[in-house]
């Protein structure tokens, strides 16, 4: 057999805490107390209790659970048989089997555990359902197109010349690339080939890296385990009902957490370099010898003249811009289509409309002539 001790209640109509077990009414509101939960704290706040030993409150103790009178709802000790608070005979409570019926006192006084409000809180995955749902519909929404007619304000063009001049060079590659071929001279500036001539100057350099096992190295990491580390005591009540219960402990083996350390070998890589032969050579290429610039606005158009040389070639390289002006949801935007064509570029120096395909987010996806 345990010995007894005292255990601890919340008073659910102040929200007084830890009230000892021998008190029957609470020690700061003063109301009776009612069916409340007993509680004795963990295995090792058990243990060191301290037994009761008063003789007079031992044989309370081990009398049974307490009887809760059919007037005032209050809680008495087996021992007696009048309510200890309003003086109510104990038959009250029997024959009307109303325990509960405490008018006066807030429903929560009966619960077994004090009134907590609910947490009204979305739960993290609703949360995240309506965030992502909501972020789709912005998407889908920012996405649609809408057509608004604007107007052509800008024709802008850049012209560049280039003259390139047929050169010999040396460079230098892998040798298993290369073989030797004739040159061909250009003719008008066209059926050129380069050609590999001359081949000389081998040499090993690096071509590329290799990964290779070499050896093994130990890699050694802090593990933590549970070892067996003596005995401890184990207690719990068995709850009287009436503010006191008896206590029962018992030894058992404790448990510590120990860390160790663990070490396996793994394989160890390195890297080597992989040499193959590079050679010079003798090759053909165009170089940009000379480049002319112009620009200007509309269609008035023309390139700077270069005269080519012999083996040389010209090349013409032209950018355009249309600059275009809408008013979208009462907001004044522009726009500037960039094309690489001159006849194109002719074609919008004739349009004084614009029809433009525009998304929510203000991007323009389209733009077309008004036919
Ligand atoms: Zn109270
Ligand atoms: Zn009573």
């Amino acid at each position: 057999m345990g010995d007894i001790v005292e255990g601890k209640w919340d008073c659910p109509l102040c929200g007084s805490k830890g009230i000892l077990g021998r008190h029957r009414t609470c020690t700061r509101c003063k109301k009776p107390r009612g069916k409340v939960k007993f509680y004795f704290g963990s295995s090792s706040e058990i243990a060191s209790l301290p037994a009761v030993t008063d003789a007079q409150v031992l044989a309370e103790a081990k009398a049974g659970p307490d009887w809760y009178c059919g007037v005032c709802g209050g809680g008495s000790s087996a021992t007696v048989s009048t309510c200890m608070h309003c003086g109510a005979d104990q038959s009250l409570s029997e024959t009307t089997d109303v325990l509960v019926k405490p008018a006066r006192f807030a429903p929560e006084y009966w619960a077994d555990t004090p009134y907590q409000p609910k947490k009204r809180w979305l739960s993290p995955v609703v949360m995240g359902v309506f965030v992502a749902v909501n972020l789709i519909l912005w998407l889908w929404w920012g996405f649609q197109e809408h057509d608004v007619v604007g107007q052509v304000v800008s024709w802008h063009w850049e012209h560049r010349t280039v003259r390139d001049h047929w050169s010999e060079v040396v460079r230098s590659d892998w040798e298993s690339g290369l073989s030797p071929s004739p040159v061909v001279m250009p003719v008008n500036g066209r059926g050129e080939r380069g050609g590999v001539q001359n081949i000389r100057h081998c040499r090993q350099e690096i071509h590329h890296y290799e990964r290779y096992a070499c050896g093994t190295e130990r890699v050694c990491s802090m593990q933590t385990r549970s070892v067996s580390c003596g005995t401890e005591e184990s207690c719990s009540v068995v709850d009287h009902g009436n503010g006191y219960g008896e206590r029962t402990c018992s030894t058992v083996t404790k448990y510590c957490s120990e860390s160790y350390e663990e070490c396996h070998d793994e394989t160890k890589y390195c890297e080597r370099p992989i040499y193959a032969t590079k050679c010079d050579y003798d090759t053909w290429v165009w170089l940009e010898a000379e480049s002319r610039t112009t620009s200007g606005e509309g269609d008035k158009v023309y390139w700077v003249e270069i005269t080519p040389g012999e083996r040389d070639r010209l090349r013409k390289l032209g950018t355009y811009e249309v600059g275009v002006e809408y008013v979208d949801r009462d907001e004044v935007c522009s726009h500037t289509l960039e094309l690489s064509e001159l006849d194109t570029y002719l074609k919008w120096n004739q349009q004084e409309a614009a029809l433009l395909t525009v998304n929510n987010f203000g991007g323009v996806t389209a733009v077309r002539f008004v036919k």
